[in-house]
């Protein structure tokens, strides 16, 4: 049971990550194709806007992802030679430090001392990575992993506003990408609900909702400007 619990854990992060990278691929390309549509724009500029816009999103997601992990993974290393370093000083601290961290818990004072005893002689780093810096396996940071699954899940939710874009009548092109955007945002909003055990109808609501906020806003400052122009 532990097992299968630890593994929903690990397979929620992932996916919640990628269902999130999805939906602002959706969101930002299907707001940038509406909002050049509103300014008048020819079929053929809406296209070259939203390419760029997919190209542009995938790589900020990239590496701001790579810089954001990467910083919570050198300040995890840093933490970690600083816990070797005390607990290769002063063993006898580190073990009330534990102790006291598990009494802080509401563990008996001298269960506490006993369970961190038998912790520390087994895996001593390990067990102060955990209990007192909340470092696990599963926070451990892969700053290149993180990268290319926001670029390649950004791109993927880009995907469909663009062949809508490339495929959808002229006149009515921003009904069919604000359309398809809107049913393809209230999936993601169901999948990620689903996989991470909420509920649904919430979840689904609150996507569709910014979505369609966030496209009527660009399409205002899209007719404000391309009526200035
Ligand atoms: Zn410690």
């Amino acid at each position: 049971m532990a097992h299968r619990e630890s593994h929903r854990v690990d397979r929620v992060g992932w996916l919640r990550a990628a269902v999130l990278g999805a939906n602002d691929g959706l969101v930002s390309t299907a707001s940038l194709v509406v909002g050049v549509a509103a300014a008048a724009a020819s079929h053929g500029g809406i296209l070259v806007a939203g390419i760029a816009g997919l190209a542009a999103g995938a790589m900020s997601m990239a590496a701001g992802e790579y810089v954001s992990v990467s910083s919570q993974s050198d300040t995890e290393k840093a933490d970690l030679a600083r816990e070797a370093t005390e607990l290769a000083g002063d063993h006898d601290a580190e073990l009330r430090e534990l102790a006291g961290i598990y009494v802080g818990r509401g563990v008996a004072p001298e269960l506490a001392a006993e369970v961190a005893q038998q912790m520390m002689t087994h895996d001593a780093l390990g067990a102060h990575a955990r209990d007192e810096l909340g470092i696990s396996e599963i926070t451990t940071a892969r700053p290149i992993q993180a990268a290319l699954t926001s670029a390649v899940t950004f791109s993927a939710g880009a995907a469909l506003p663009l062949i809508v874009a490339a495929v959808a009548p002229m006149p009515d092109l921003s009904l069919w990408v604000a359309g398809s955007a809107l049913i393809g945002l209230a999936v993601l909003g169901a999948l990620g609900a689903r996989v991470g055990g909420a509920p649904v109808g919430r979840s689904v609501v609150r996507v569709v909702f910014w979505g369609a906020l966030a496209m009527a806003i660009t399409a205002g400052v899209g007719r404000m400007f391309g009526v200035a122009a």
